[in-house]
């Protein structure tokens, strides 16, 4: 048996509860994880409380990510006592996922545990992390260098955007943080920003193009702050739309795009390559400062999460919670 989240569908009604589960539930997979550590998403708490339409198949396991130890495995990439950590692949949507003791997995899908992290810091990271990554070397792809001016970043109270204050700043970058808990502003100084924003300045229908503000910018908000983040962007500057904390629409203009020449590189973590996921998680392994990264992190058990997805999701959550699944 293995203790896990699971979430279930009658008509139109959701339940979730914390379940004990036979082994022979787990789907199919060629390797058997035991989890260490698991953290909670945006995505896992839109999937839990039912206020957004992640899961695709019930009964569902929540859970896009997770560290853990195999236990068994039949792929030629991993055998048993090797530490791993997989982000997305469809866990927690249409694959039983991470918040669970036990999880059974394509070898595919997983990356070595970086060498720097223990299970619970990988995860204090947790798909957010990795995502603040890839927006990071999505700017630099595009040309974005600290010389050309700062970088915008959104939703900075979040995990996301907490992640990429860390990495931007240790990359020399001058970093503006966008965030609506302005009295947090010490916090965010902590990890990296150089300037904060209060958020009501970029949630305001967008002008066309506005001064040009900045080189770069991460966004996991949407709506009017992502066609602020386009509009005050500069020549040449990138815009990684990384996530809707604010909104789905895009209520914005060309006119960024084609006066200035800026890119909106969309950031979708799920579906990555493995040598982008080495990349992203190599770079995390470089800059991420330990100690702040403790700062930005609550430690919550599996019994916990049910009720911190309602708190994730109407913003009460500073930084990240990881679900210490093996109890640590
Ligand atoms: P999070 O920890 O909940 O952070 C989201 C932050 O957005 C909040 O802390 C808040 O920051 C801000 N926010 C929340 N509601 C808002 C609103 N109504 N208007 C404006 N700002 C608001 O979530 P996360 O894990 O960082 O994820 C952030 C977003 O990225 C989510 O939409 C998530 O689904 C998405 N995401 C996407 C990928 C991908 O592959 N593209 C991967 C991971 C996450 P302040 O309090 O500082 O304002």
């Amino acid at each position: 048996m293995f203790r896990a989240i699971l979430i279930e569908k009658s008509g139109d009604e959701q339940s979730v509860s914390l379940r004990d589960l036979p082994d022979e539930r787990l789907p199919e997979g060629d390797v058997l994880v035991r989890v260490s550590a698991s953290t909670l998403n945006y995505k896992d708490a839109l999937a839990i409380t039912g206020r957004g339409a992640v899961v695709r198949e019930f009964p569902m396991v929540p859970g896009i990510d997770f560290a853990g130890v195999v236990e068994a495995s039949g792929h030629k990439g991993f055998s048993p006592g090797d530490q791993v950590v997989l982000n997305g692949w469809g866990l927690g949507e249409s694959r039983w996922g991470g918040l669970a003791e036990l999880s059974r997995v394509s070898g595919d899908w997983l990356i070595p545990l970086p060498v720097a992290f223990t299970p619970m810091r990988a995860m204090a990271m947790g798909t957010a992390g990795y995502t603040a990554a890839l927006a990071v070397m999505a700017l630099e792809r595009h040309g974005v260098t600290p010389a050309k001016g700062p970088v915008l970043v959104t939703g900075a109270g979040g995990g996301v955007g907490g992640v990429a204050l860390m990495l931007l700043h240790a990359r020399g970058y001058r970093v503006i943080a966008s965030t609506g808990r302005v009295q947090e502003a010490d916090y965010l100084r902590g990890l990296g920003a150089d300037e904060i924003m209060d958020r009501a300045e970029l949630d305001v229908p967008a002008r066309s193009l506005a001064r040009e503000r900045w080189a770069g910018a991460i966004d996991s908000v949407g709506g009017q702050t992502l066609a602020n983040a386009c509009a005050g962007a500069g020549q040449d500057g990138v815009v990684a739309a990384c996530g809707l904390a604010g909104s789905m629409g895009f209520p914005a203009s060309v006119a960024p795009f084609i006066l200035r020449g800026v890119t909106l590189a969309g950031i979708n973590s799920v579906y990555r390559p493995i040598a982008d996921r080495m990349a992203a998680w190599a770079m995390l392994e470089r800059h991420v400062d330990i100690a702040k990264l403790a700062a930005m992190t609550r430690r919550i058990g599996l019994e916990d999460v049910i009720g911190a997805a309602g708190d994730l999701l109407d913003g009460r959550v500073r930084g990240r919670l990881v679900v210490d699944i093996a109890q640590n």
